[in-house]
């Protein structure tokens, strides 16, 4: 399997790049519109054809790059069947598997820190690495105070659906502001510390006591990624 892994250092969002090997059909997760020639150039040198670009979920701290891969390439773009944005060419559904070239990933619905937000488990059959978006973090977990996040969504998600994987899968979520770049569900279930040893209860409290700032692009970003951040300007007067 070919398997990189991008950052943005604006907005510390990590994108995946996975495909069976060179000369084959690759998928892109959580692409960022800044990077989207970076991504390109990789793209091309290793011989892949990029044929799906897929969003965890709305992204408030950045513009994707869905719409641009889409125009550029034409490569499908998917996100989770509750998304708002109308542009995406293809909305799964949870346990859906999505297989390119061989390379399987299961959507798995995990809400929380949006009420769209989805998993994608890399090979369901034998679980080998999930890419967690914003659910979960490393040591951390996406905050739930807007767009529809729910804390209790969280735990649930986190507890019942990512715990119930496998410890050894290899966590890579979409962010991480220390410069983690990987993690585990073992781990994450031992040594997070606002899910170990908490209940539901304590969760929702320390989540609803984040009080963190608005993230400096919201008001940008949620518009321009409804419109796969093709259209931010005319999407933010509607
Ligand atoms: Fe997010």
């Amino acid at each position: 399997m070919l398997f990189r892994q991008f950052y943005d250092n604006v907005s510390s969002t990590y994108t995946y790049l996975i495909a069976s090997g060179p000369g084959r059909e690759a998928v892109l997760i959580d692409p960022v519109k800044e990077q989207a020639a970076q991504y390109l150039i990789a793209i091309e040198q290793l011989r892949l054809r990029l044929v799906k670009a897929i969003d965890t979920h709305t992204h408030a701290d950045h513009i994707t790059a869905l719409g641009d891969l889409h125009e550029q390439i034409g490569c499908m773009t998917i996100m989770g069947e509750y998304t708002q944005a109308d542009c995406v060419s293809y909305r799964v559904s949870d346990g859906e598997i999505l297989d390119t070239d061989g390379i399987k990933l299961q959507a798995l619905y995990t809400p929380g820190h949006t009420n769209e937000s989805f998993s994608f488990l890399l090979k369901p059959d034998a679980p080998k690495a999930v890419f967690s978006g914003d659910v979960l973090l490393i040591r951390g977990s996406g905050r739930t105070d807007f767009q529809n996040g729910d804390p209790g969504k969280s735990w649930d998600s986190i507890t019942q659906t990512l715990f119930a994987l496998p410890d050894d899968t290899i966590l890579y979520p979409a962010h991480d502001y220390k410069g983690w770049t990987a993690s585990s569900i073992g781990e994450e279930r031992r040594f997070s510390p606002r899910l170990a040893g908490k209940t539901r209860e304590q969760y929702i409290e320390i989540m609803n006591n984040l009080n963190l700032p608005s993230p400096k692009m919201m008001d940008v970003a949620v518009p321009a990624n409804l419109a796969c951040g093709l259209d931010a300007t005319n999407n933010k007067q509607g």
